[in-house]
């Protein structure tokens, strides 16, 4: 059996996990085309902590990741002391792109293939996606893309009849925006377009976009613009400082927990690169909060030893240009983690080869991320407790 979950197979398991461990809440909110933001809890313990998968749907590790930590919980693979944590979890932060992205997938991979036929496909869209990658940098090539053009049958028409008003929205934004043959594969915004975690009043690229600039993203996937409502990039649906609603949801959320509970930290997980992404210097004034050395200190404490347990490099640097960077600000700590180091999403995370003279990053991807993430959370829990019993970060 393949290692991929499409959006039915992921609502699947989770629906059959063991509802006496982990429990499935209302939803935390509801996307532009009616998709529930599902929310499920484990635990009932003082000290609450938030995890989410798939902010960017392409990253489709982090959303697979999420819910394979949750089985693991239920099958008492991993501990954690139900007395003591409350966890929650928001393993599908994007559902429409989620939805998006692996139909865009199942147009190629069917389900049920055996994990031989699957990581050749990964390996092929991985290499495929690096030729791109060269090509870019040796020609400045800006053509159609290998990689999109293994799924050059993944357009709008493959999303049933359970989504036609996200298949009919899609179709229009294709059309009108000319986007690029198999570009469904690189999808990481929302249904909408819109990427969320660039959907902050403060985004990088809000200025250049609001002066009418073309913006493209960089290497294998340089023929999509980030200036215009697509796959990836862009800030805001039609006008500055519009707030799409999952991250509305989530703000709400993370508010609600905080104001309520002792919410002692959060995991956001997105791929790739192999970073713990925590908050601390910048040469920019944090336009949410101001961090105290201590409370700078703690974040790189916890962040510290999930690094430790999974080799990820640290990076406390912070621009404050993102919907996580407020996040990071507004609920400490939170960590920001990029799964695996091999480029290529979505497929590239699931390579899970052990061959001969390969280097190490490539070895084994997909049961490095599973096995030393999960062993990361568990030993960075009772950090954050620490951390958070010391004071001074702001309640
Ligand atoms: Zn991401």
């Amino acid at each position: 059996m393949g290692k991929i979950l499409d959006y039915d197979e992921m609502n699947e398991i989770l629906d059959n996990l063991d509802s006496k461990v982990i429990k499935k809440e209302k939803p935390i909110g509801y996307t532009y085309f009616g998709y529930p933001i599902e929310h499920y809890v484990y635990g009932h313990g003082r000290y609450h902590v938030i995890i989410t998968g798939g902010t960017h749907s392409s990253e489709l590790i982090s959303n697979i990741f999420v819910i394979r930590f949750m089985e693991k919980i239920c099958n008492k693979e991993v501990n954690i002391d139900e007395d003591e944590y409350t966890i929650h979890f928001i393993p599908i932060v994007n559902p429409e792109g989620t939805i998006i992205v692996t139909s865009a997938i199942r147009s190629l991979i069917p389900r049920g293939i055996s994990d031989e036929e699957e990581q050749t496909f990964c390996l092929t869209y991985y290499r495929n996606s690096h030729i791109e990658g060269d090509y870019v940098n040796k020609y400045g090539d800006k053509g159609e893309k290998l990689q999109q053009l293994m799924f050059r049958h993944a357009t709008p028409d493959i999303l049933d009849g359970r989504h036609n008003k996200l298949k009919d929205y899609l179709k229009k934004l294709f059309k009108d925006n000319n986007l690029p043959i198999g570009c469904m594969i690189n999808w990481s915004s929302n249904g909408r377009g819109v990427d969320l975690n660039s959907n902050i009043e403060c985004g990088k690229f809000v200025s250049r976009v609001e002066n009418g600039e073309e913006i493209y993203a960089k290497l294998h996937l340089n023929n999509i613009r980030r200036d215009k409502l697509g796959p990836l990039g862009c800030p805001y649906f039609a006008k500055k400082g519009e707030i799409e609603k999952e991250n509305e949801a989530l703000l709400k959320f993370y508010n609600e927990i905080k104001n309520n509970f002792d919410l002692i930290g959060s995991f956001i997980y997105h791929s790739c690169g192999d970073i713990v992404y925590y908050l601390g210097d910048s040469k920019k004034e944090n336009p949410w909060i101001k961090l105290s050395e201590k409370d700078k200190n703690k974040n790189y404490e916890v962040a510290k030893v999930y690094a430790g347990n999974t080799g990820y490099k640290l990076d406390g640097f912070e621009i404050y240009t993102t919907m996580d960077s407020k996040l990071k600000s507004l609920f400490p700590v939170t960590l920001l983690i990029e799964l695996g180091s091999v480029r290529a999403t979505p497929l590239s995370q699931f390579m899970d080869f052990d061959l001969d003279g390969s280097f190490e990053a490539f070895k084994m991807v997909y049961s490095k991320i599973i096995k030393n993430n999960s062993m990361a959370i568990i030993k960075t829990l009772p950090v954050m407790v620490k951390m958070f019993n010391e004071g001074s970060i702001e309640k």
